[in-house]
């Protein structure tokens, strides 16, 4: 199992290396934890990290090695910057930022060229799930997303409903167990058959063990939750369970 935390642009410097202390602070066995950290705060956040076993990433990067790109990070910088994996499009970038599926899988290529491995993000709005289309767009994004030359093991995807992120409604397990066969299916005809498939929206510890239950599920990622040290730890409980 994986659980990581998107800490997003959140929160101040001081409280974020207490949350990463407390982090480390809880014994976790047999989960994989991540960390997507805001850029600023890889490195002394990573030193926070040292020794705890917990994954330190970035939440974008820059589909170039270098280069005229005022404001953007490359991949070598977030390796450089004790970064092992690289978040890469989240609907909070594809909506605020425009971000394409073609942009994400120019962006997965030159992160696995700097060793980093990529978490994808997909999920259907609202509207594409009233309309019956759920499944279709998330294929969809998979198939322009996703290089075909990403290595399986390189490769983690976070299905995101985008109506249940940081909206406190979940999917329902039917919901999520659809979704995830669907996705399963995809990346095991795509030779993906290592890849491992996250559920992400409003995960609480609450709810987390239902999540897990589900078929196809290897984890979340977790936004608001793992703002709170004893909730992100719960929803790993959980996880370890
Ligand atoms: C996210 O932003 O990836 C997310 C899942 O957020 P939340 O847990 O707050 O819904």
């Amino acid at each position: 199992m994986i659980v990581a935390a998107n800490w997003k642009m959140n929160p101040e410097l001081s409280v974020a290396a207490k949350l990463a202390s407390d982090y480390c602070a809880a014994s976790v066995a047999g989960v994989t934890r991540i960390l997507f950290a805001p850029h600023p705060y890889l490195v002394p956040i990573g030193v926070r990290l040292e020794g705890s076993g917990i994954l330190l990433g970035g939440q974008d990067c820059h589909p170039s090695a270098f280069g005229a790109h005022t404001g953007d990070v490359s991949t070598g910088m977030l390796r450089d910057c004790g970064a092992s994996v690289v978040l890469l499009g989240h609907s909070e970038r594809r909506a605020d930022h425009g971000e394409t599926s073609e942009l994400v899988a120019a962006k997965a290529v030159q992160a696995f060229s700097s060793s980093l491995s990529v978490m994808i993000c997909v999920g259907e709005t609202l509207a594409e799930r009233e309309a019956g289309n759920a499944l279709a767009t998330v294929l969809d994004q998979l198939a322009v997303s996703v290089p075909p030359t990403l290595p399986t093991t390189a490769l983690t995807i976070a299905y995101e409903p985008v109506w249940a992120i940081g909206t406190g409604k979940v999917a329902t397990a039917v919901e999520i167990a659809e979704m995830h066969l669907g996705i399963r299916g995809w990346l095991d005809e795509a030779g993906f058959d290592q890849t491992k498939i996250l559920y992400g929206g409003s995960v609480k510890p609450g709810n987390a063990a239902e999540i897990f239950a589900v078929p196809h599920v290897d984890g979340a990622l977790v936004g608001g939750a793992s703002l709170i040290a004893a909730d992100f730890d719960g929803i790993c409980a959980a996880a370890a369970n």
